[in-house]
C-alpha cells in the first residue's frame, strides 16, 4: 500500500538487528487517520470471510486491530502478556518468542471471549519470523474457532514468517512488505505483483 510505504520511507528508522522503528506513527505515537486507512484495506481483503472477532497481542497491535474491528463491526480482543504464575484455568494460553526482546513470554485470552462459533481475523503491526502469529493461531485453535487469516501492517519479507505461513495455506495480507533494509542502503519494498 503506497501510503504506508511512503510513511515508512519518511519516518522509519532502521536499527541494528533488523529492527524497523516506526513509533512516530504506528506503535507509540499513533496516526489514527492512517490506522483507519490501513484498516479499510484489511477490511476490503477479508470482508467476505464472515469475521466475528479481531484478535491481536498487546500492546502495539491494538490501534490497528481496533480500527479494523470497527470496519467489521465486531469486538477486538487483545491477548494479554502474562507471567505463567498468573494463568488461571479460564484462559487459553500460548508461548511467543519476542523478536525484539529475544525472550519467550506467555499470552492469554479469556475463554469467555473466543468460542468454536468464532471466525477470527488476526491483526498485528509487524510480521517477522511469525512467532506472534503462530501463537495467536494456536489460541484460536484451542478455542475450536476458525482462522480467517491475518492482516499485517508491515511484513519484513526477508524474515521468513510470512512466506512460511502462506505456504501452509494461511491467508496473509501485509500492507507493506520489506524485502531488504539497512541503515546504509535504506528500504526496498516487494512489488505488488510479487506479493
Ligand atoms: P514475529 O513474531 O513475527 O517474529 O514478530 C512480530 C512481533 O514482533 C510483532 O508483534 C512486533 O511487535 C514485533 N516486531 C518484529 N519486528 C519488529 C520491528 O522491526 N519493529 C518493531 N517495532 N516491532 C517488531
Amino acid at each position: 500500500m503506497r501510503l504506508l510505504e511512503e510513511k515508512i520511507l519518511k519516518y522509519g528508522k532502521v536499527y541494528p538487528g533488523n529492527i524497523l522503528k516506526v513509533d512516530s506513527f504506528l506503535n507509540h505515537q499513533v496516526d489514527m487517520a492512517l490506522m483507519g486507512q490501513l484498516a479499510q484495506e484489511i477490511y476490503n481483503n477479508f470482508k467476505d470471510c464472515a469475521v466475528t472477532k479481531v484478535l491481536t497481542i498487546e500492546a502495539s497491535g491494538i490501534p490497528l486491530a481496533g480500527a479494523t474491528a470497527q470496519f467489521f463491526n465486531v469486538p477486538m480482543i487483545f491477548a494479554k502478556k502474562a507471567s505463567a504464575k498468573n494463568m488461571s484455568a479460564n484462559f487459553y494460553s500460548a508461548k511467543v518468542y519476542s523478536f525484539t526482546h529475544g525472550n519467550y513470554y506467555e499470552i492469554k485470552v479469556c475463554k469467555d471471549y473466543l468460542t468454536k462459533d468464532d471466525t477470527v481475523l488476526i491483526v498485528d503491526d509487524f510480521l517477522a519470523n511469525g512467532s506472534a502469529l503462530e501463537s495467536l493461531m494456536d489460541i484460536v485453535n484451542q478455542a475450536g474457532a476458525k482462522v480467517a487469516g491475518a492482516g499485517i501492517a508491515i511484513e519484513k519479507g526477508f524474515q521468513k514468517g510470512g512466506d512460511e505461513l502462506r505456504a501452509k495455506g494461511i491467508k496473509i495480507v501485509s500492507l507493506a512488505i520489506i524485502d531488504e533494509m539497512s541503515a546504509e542502503k535504506g528500504i526496498t519494498f516487494r512489488s505488488p505483483e510479487a506479493c
